[in-house]
């Protein structure tokens, strides 16, 4: 049997990637609560070593994954000091240059955020703003959407909140 190493021509040559990307964070006392880079008032933030933004988070491995490369973790540990409460958005901006400095754009991200409260109608449209900026895109290829896991398990419960992402790339 013959074995050919390497990308076949298909892979090589695609001129879009996808991506998906998921996270989740505990709510906590005493931190403030950032999404999608946009500061929420709330009497509970999310607990995390950066601050915590997992709809950035999320985003973030979406732009990795879609670029084939390991997740945010590893990109950004949480055991390196300078990610300590960092704002998200370098994460964000990490991931689109690693992406740009392969020949890849956004062409789109579709977010979706689950959580109970605080409800996040009235802030969708700033964290659409803000990732649309963040992405270097125009705010039409960015979706933010809210829902609810009515009422149902630990997001139910209040106990967190969880954000998942899809991102599309194209080779520029
Ligand atoms: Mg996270």
């Amino acid at each position: 049997m013959r074995l050919v190493f390497g990308p076949p021509a298909r892979y090589a040559l695609a001129m879009q990637r996808i991506g998906m990307g998921y996270d989740s964070h505990r709510f906590a006392p005493g931190r403030p609560l950032v999404l999608g880079g946009v500061r929420i008032e709330h009497d509970l933030g999310l607990a995390g070593h950066s601050d915590a933004d997992a709809a950035l988070h999320a985003l973030t491995d979406a732009i990795l994954g879609a670029l084939g490369e390991d997740d945010i973790g590893q990109h950004f540990p949480d055991s390196d000091p300078q990610w300590k409460d960092a704002d998200s958005a370098r994460f964000v901006r990490g991931a689109v240059d690693l992406a740009r400095s392969r020949g890849w754009g956004v062409v789109n991200c579709d977010l979706t955020v689950v959580t109970e409260s605080p409800r996040l109608g009235p802030h969708k449209r700033a964290m659409k703003l803000r990732i649309a900026e963040l992405l270097g895109v125009a705010a039409d290829q960015v979706a933010v959407k809210a829902k609810t896991n009515e009422r149902m398990g630990w997001i139910g419960r209040g106990e967190g909140l969880a954000v998942l992402a899809a991102v599309l790339l194209e080779k520029d």
